[in-house]
């Protein structure tokens, strides 16, 4: 009798410290591949026009004010259509956002995201460019005496890129662009070593402005 009654006592403290023993975990059970399914699902609730609008309750906002675990990393434009909450259906803590014209990474956003993996744990790094991007356009059309620092940038990534002039320049300069965004963060030594470890993976992705669509592209091996 005696007996059993550790054993129920024994399993009640189990019960009952197994959530801090979770909490001690910095990933709390995310994964590179929960995390796009995440993103993905909410952008096909975007899509079909029933948003949720997950974790904008007073409760969320005051369990974050302490920390932030956000689960993903969207290195996106800063075009007004494309807005990372929106189109991918999340909430408060759950995407740290890097938006810059034209999607670009220089040393400020590599560095952003590296902050973000590292010390946040997040799970994802996703490289959102799209449709009709006007930074994109302006490098094509050599119109980019504003935007200089940004232009060169995006130079860098078509020159690197074998990109299709005949049929749909700007698409697959945006595409190409997001590729190359892709393949510099996969370089970086700390992304690289988390993605070895498999706690982060580097995607990347093409809005269609009218349907509302993240398609997953752009032939990155
Ligand atoms: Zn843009």
């Amino acid at each position: 009798m005696k007996k059993n009654l550790f054993s129920f006592r024994l399993a009640f403290a189990i019960l009952l410290f197994y959530p801090f023993f979770l909490k001690a975990e910095p990933d709390s059970g995310m994964t590179p591949k929960k995390a796009l399914q995440q993103l993905m699902n909410g952008n096909g609730r975007y899509i079909i026009d029933k948003l949720e609008h997950p974790n904008r309750t007073l409760e969320r906002r005051q369990s974050l004010s302490a920390k932030q675990e956000p689960f993903a990393i969207i290195i996106g434009c800063s075009d007004s259509r494309v807005s990372p909450e929106i189109v991918f259906d999340q909430g408060l803590g759950d995407l740290f956002v890097v938006r810059i014209a034209g999607n670009v990474l220089g040393p400020i956003e590599l560095s952003s995201a590296q902050y973000s993996a590292e010390y946040l744990h997040s799970s994802l790094i996703f490289v959102l460019g799209h449709e009709n991007c006007g930074a994109v356009n302006a490098v094509l059309n050599h119109q980019t005496k504003d935007i200089e620092p940004i232009a060169k940038n995006i130079e860098t990534a078509i020159h690197n890129n074998k990109i299709n002039f005949s049929n749909n320049a700007l698409e697959n300069a945006i595409k190409a662009n997001v590729r190359w965004v892709v393949q510099e963060l996969r370089k970086n030594e700390l992304i690289a070593n988390l993605i070895k470890e498999k706690k982060i993976e580097v995607v990347g992705g093409y809005y269609h402005l009218d349907t509302g669509k993240v398609e997953l592209c752009c032939d990155i091996q």
